[in-house]
């Protein structure tokens, strides 16, 4: 296919309620769009959503790098698969940016063959994929502090459908956690699946004892009980823990999941599409993950509606139908640059396309 137009939109977006996070608080998420078109006047659109802590460039670093890529992509006759040697050397360790002109590469491709992006996603991934998802099932992420409040966000998730939860864990002492899962299981009830994300919060001897304590609740898994570097306690407590332990932080950069992967290091694997040079990508690391006998779940790095569509249909395209994955972003921003997929009974439908299924 041949580019006749780029164009580079840096976008920020304010969160509805300030994002906490273990590095602070944030009112505000910045990205950057990246709209190609065809001399047809067919369009494709990318997002780089960099999280520098997390091991991607920085936002400034996004920007110049895709107005460096704009006289790269403009004319030239590109393959989402296969890019100019130029191309992958300026993206090369810029992971958000490769996001995004791989992901508008793909949007495009999908627009001219006239097929939603993740039927487009699991055709080019093979054998790889199951049959892609006309809906993604979801999790609910469960905020309150307090037993009392969790309870009752619990019996909510439980009656809008959901079919699984999540709480962070970590900040307060075991004891109270052991507390605030008391109250979400006896919310959800048996059935429904319960997960917690310690955000790196603990040392592998008390990620041990914490996990120890959270067994009674039937937990699924518990995300970064120690922090994204230390692979080495994440393989100890795959071994060794009452839960089964998540990585994301862990592997939110390819050189992290490829270590976690030779260490046969987590249960699950927690994969961000924009962290990880888009959905393509993140469905081949997908697939290496499965062969280590390790499940995946994907989800979004609060980004716009068109990198949380991206995050959406990768995970369509990856069609495991027992698979619950990532919170939706609905409802995350105050305006947002197109309608974000919305969740109904705990599913996120897929938008029928052609492509991302989105117009900006
Ligand atoms: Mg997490």
């Amino acid at each position: 296919m041949n580019v006749a137009a780029v164009r580079v939109i840096p976008v920020r977006l304010r969160f509805a309620q300030p994002l906490r996070t273990a590095r602070g608080e944030f009112t505000e998420r910045a990205s950057v769009l990246l709209e190609l078109r065809d001399a047809a006047g067919a369009v494709g659109y990318g997002e780089a959503a960099p999280w520098p802590g997390f091991g991607t460039e920085s936002v400034e670093e996004v920007e110049a790098s895709l107005r460096a890529a704009e006289h790269l992509l403009l004319g030239a006759s590109l393959q989402p698969g296969k890019w100019p040697t130029a191309l992958a050397n300026l993206l090369a360790g810029r992971p958000a940016a490769r996001a995004a002109v791989q992901g508008a590469l793909l949007d495009l491709d999908a627009r001219r063959a006239g097929r939603t992006l993740s039927a487009h996603l699991a055709a080019s991934a093979g054998s790889t994929c199951g049959e892609p998802l006309s809906r993604v099932p979801v999790n609910a992420l469960l905020t309150a502090r307090d037993a009392g409040a969790l309870f009752r966000e619990a019996v909510f998730a439980r009656e809008a459908g959901y079919r699984a939860v999540k709480i962070k864990l970590g900040s307060d002492a075991v004891t109270s956690d052991v507390a605030r899962l008391r109250a979400v299981r006896e919310g959800i009830g048996p059935s429904i699946r319960l997960r917690g994300d310690a955000n790196g919060a603990w040392s592998v001897r008390d990620a041990l004892a914490a996990l120890e304590a959270f067994a009674p609740f039937d937990l699924e898994y518990v995300e970064q009980p120690v922090a994204a570097p230390d692979i080495d306690g994440m393989a100890e407590l795959r071994r060794q823990a009452a839960v089964p332990v998540a990585a994301d932080e862990s592997v939110a950069s390819e050189s992290g999941m490829l270590r976690l992967l030779a260490a046969g290091a987590a249960d699950v694997v927690v994969l961000k599409p924009a962290s990880l040079g888009g959905a393509g990508r993140a469905l081949e690391l997908a697939s290496l993950a499965r062969r280590a006998g390790m499940r995946v779940v994907f989800t979004h790095a609060f980004e716009s509606a068109v990198g949380a569509l991206h995050a959406l249909h990768c995970a369509a395209a990856w069609g495991d139908a027992e698979g619950v994955h990532g919170s939706a972003t609905a409802g995350l921003f105050e305006a947002d640059v197109a309608a974000p997929p919305g969740c109904h009974d705990g599913y996120v439908a897929v938008p029928v396309g052609p492509g991302l299924g989105v117009t900006l």
